[in-house]
């Protein structure tokens, strides 16, 4: 009954009818009763005191006032522009209430000489305080109408503002809402667990949530809707895991043979850290079930993943099957080609590259013995998607900082084999804990928690520009010491051209303070032709160049040893996780690195955080942590697409620990009984089935 209530279009509710309705829709996606039910506010106000007119001052938040508008007149200001001013008293003073949309609908409403509370932000001009679009009740309304010591102030849209639909109509939408469903609601968590956790009811929730009574009840309406949100998120998430687990098929990577062994027995370049060990482990018993692999393997820059993806992929050719990296780029994707080679020279294996500016002739051969099964592994960039790329028989799929590829095409990757390949998805730019369950909660994530031993943690310090001599000194005497030298500039889409000029202008100066011949820079930026670019990463990497002077392309896993200083121009012009990324460039060899943040003096209080995060930890999950609370999560990597962060009433960063706590709660609830079918968790099933009729949260990952 109460379900097909709520299913009732908005336009029904008494108070709305089609025009309203129509607005509702367009501008809060509210098209039925439900949806304004679950319309959450975003703040509450303390309306329980009323100020009087001399009591007034310049930046209180929001007022309310007893009193009656005397008058109302049109004034007319600048070209053609006119506002509707009127004067509203109490015995204390006047003040003025503005409109400038909207007058002739406000006029026809406006009641003069009765007694009204107004309600809004106030400004003073001269002597006169003044309130813009000030919502307005009669004083005979406000003494009946369901009211609250804590005020719900829900989100609005401009539209609606000047339509007239402010937050009292809503709020009175609210009201009738509540009146012809009764207030009462279905249950939507078991008894168990409202009893375990001392949650209250639904139905009191969504009452104080809308109608607090008091702090109290409120936080008590909050909590509990903010679990249950998590928590069916959770739900979701990990039932999506077990049923991929059950239902996709792998290839069972039965054995670990001769490749591996060979290769752990004979030509590992040093010893595993004890994290790596347990990563391949992980991976290992992964492909070895009959379950298709999805896997996040997250490790730090210079953590060490490349060795971890190479045994991975011998692993599957031991079993029989080809393997392939994917790289964000070619510079990567080249890097990766060299280093494994060098790795695998002596395994006897076929491994080759492909990228866009692989020659026709090569490949058509690397057409050939993927198809044939002669080439054993593929490594390569977005150049491995093309229809032509077909494995014989492709068994694992390792992607390489997998946040600059699409869910699209990594599903691409899958479509080339009947049984997809395992996939091992690598990634540089730690996830915090709480994004990850969010954000990966159905994959199986895998973490590199420990860097190779005798690594020297990496000096930051941040410098402004005028210290630049200073800086430029300290360069010489590393260079003069056989180190080289990166120096980064900010090439951000937006202002391309500009920034362009910079890193050109940096680049001058830096070649007249550098001078030939007893210095040698390397210049790479991303307009480069890629033949370019690799002939100067060469230049640099064979250690003909001192000064590498770069955009961002070097960001991603470029690997120097030799090079042991980072300099980062308009640093405060970088996110956290680029600086991170940056600064992991160096810090790669035996030799004490360091990292140099150069910024202006201008500085804003989140430039100033993320320069001081920088100088305070080499810890990226840390680092990823404080990124997260600066910018929330919306801007982190990849998650705006993902829908599963348009959450409505929790916040992954503020309530980590509510998250957690569901996350546990789904765990052990479905580890007992994942069908949901125990009598107990009768609700669970209904709610659930409820949950994913309406929202496809199933589709956001591949
Ligand atoms: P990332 O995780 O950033 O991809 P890499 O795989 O490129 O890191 O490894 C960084 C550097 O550390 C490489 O030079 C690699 O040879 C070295 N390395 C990796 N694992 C170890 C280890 N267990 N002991 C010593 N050096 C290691
Ligand atoms: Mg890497």
């Amino acid at each position: 009954m109460q379900q097909n209530l709520l299913e009732t279009p908005i336009e029904y509710l008494k108070g709305v009818g089609p025009n309203r309705g129509t607005l509702l829709r367009k501008e809060l996606g509210i098209h039925k009763y439900s949806h304004l039910l679950n319309f959450f506010p975003n703040r509450y106000i303390d309306r329980t005191r009323y100020y009087k007119i001399n009591e007034l001052q310049n930046n209180i938040a929001e007022v309310q006032i007893i009193g009656k508008i005397i008058n109302v007149k049109t004034v007319e200001f600048g070209k053609n522009q006119k506002r509707l001013v009127a004067t509203f008293v109490d015995d204390t003073g006047q003040m003025e209430l503005v409109w400038f949309q909207g007058h002739k609908w406000i006029r026809e409403s406006l009641k003069l000489n009765e007694m009204c509370v107004i309600f809004g932000k106030c400004t003073s001009f001269g002597n006169v305080f003044n309130m813009a679009h000030p919502e307005i009740e009669l004083m005979t309304e406000h003494e009946q109408s369901l009211r609250s010591a804590m005020q719900p102030v829900y989100p609005s849209t401009e539209t609606l503002a000047n339509r007239g639909i402010s937050n009292r109509v809503i709020n009175k939408m609210m009201q009738q809402l509540f009146l012809e469903t009764q207030a009462k609601f279905t249950e939507t968590l078991p008894d168990y667990l409202t009893a375990e956790l001392k949650l209250i009811p639904k139905n009191a929730a969504l009452f104080y949530i809308h109608f607090p009574k008091s702090a109290e009840a409120l936080a008590k309406a909050q909590y509990r809707l903010k679990f249950e949100e998590l928590f069916y998120i959770q739900l979701q998430l990990i039932t999506k895991n077990l049923i991929r687990k059950h239902k996709i098929k792998g290839h069972p990577f039965t054995k670990v043979g001769a490749y591996f062994n060979d290769f752990y027995q004979n030509h590992l370049p040093f010893e595993l850290t004890n994290a790596q060990k347990r990563v391949i482990k992980e991976i290992r018993i992964d492909m070895g079930s009959n379950a298709q692999m999805n896997r996040l393997l997250q490790g730090d820059v210079g953590s060490g993943k490349t060795i971890v993806a190479l045994m991975s992929m011998l692993i599957a050719l031991d079993n029989g099957f080809q393997a392939c990296l994917m790289a964000p780029t070619e510079i990567l994707a080249n890097q990766h080609f060299n280093g494994l080679t060098e790795l695998a020279k002596e395994l006897n294996i076929n491994i080759k590259l492909l990228t866009g500016s692989t020659k026709i002739v090569t490949r058509r051969i690397i057409h050939e013995e993927l198809e044939n099964g002669s080439l054993h592994i593929l490594i390569g960039t977005h150049a491995l998607l093309e229809d032509k790329v077909k494995f014989q028989n492709l068994g694992l799929a390792v992607i390489d900082e997998q946040h600059r590829f699409g869910v699209e095409q990594r599903s691409k990757l899958w479509k080339k084999n009947e049984i997809p390949p395992h996939v091992l998805v690598m990634t540089a730019t730690p996830i915090p804990r709480t994004l990850a369950m969010s954000l990966y909660g159905d994959l199986d994530i895998s973490v590199i928690d420990e860097l190779p031993p005798g690594r020297k943690p990496i000096q930051t310090v941040h410098r402004f520009d005028s210290n630049r001599l200073k800086v430029w000194k300290f360069i010489r005497d590393e260079i003069a010491l056989g180190r080289q030298i990166y120096i980064v500039y900010p090439l951000i889409e937006e202002s391309k051209s500009m920034d362009f000029k910079d890193l050109m202008d940096g680049y001058e100066s830096i070649s007249r303070d550098f001078p030939l011949p007893q210095y040698a820079i390397s210049i790479l930026h991303g307009k480069m032709k890629p033949a370019d670019k690799e002939a100067e990463m060469k230049r640099f990497h064979d250690g003909k160049t001192n000064i590498m002077v770069a955009t961002t392309v070097i960001e991603v896993g470029v690997n120097i040893p030799n090079a042991s200083v980072m300099i980062i121009e308009s640093a405060e012009r970088f996110g956290l996780s680029q600086l991170h990324q940056l600064r992991g460039r160096v810090g790669r060899g035996a030799e004490q690195s360091y990292c140099i943040l150069m910024t202006s003096h201008k500085l804003s209080a989140d430039s100033k955080t993320r320069m001081e995060t920088m100088v305070g930890t080499n810890d990226g999950f840390e680092i990823a942590e404080v990124d997260l609370k600066l910018r929330g999560p919306g801007d982190l990597m990849g998650t705006q697409q993902s829908g599963v962060l348009n959450l409505q009433i929790a916040d992954i960063v503020r309530d980590r620990d509510i998250l957690i706590l569901a996350r546990n709660y789904a765990l052990k609830i479905l580890k007992d009984d994942a069908p949901m079918q125990n009598t107990e968790n009768a609700i669970l099933r209904a709610t659930y089935i409820e949950l994913t009729k309406k929202k496809n949260i199933w589709n956001y990952i591949s």
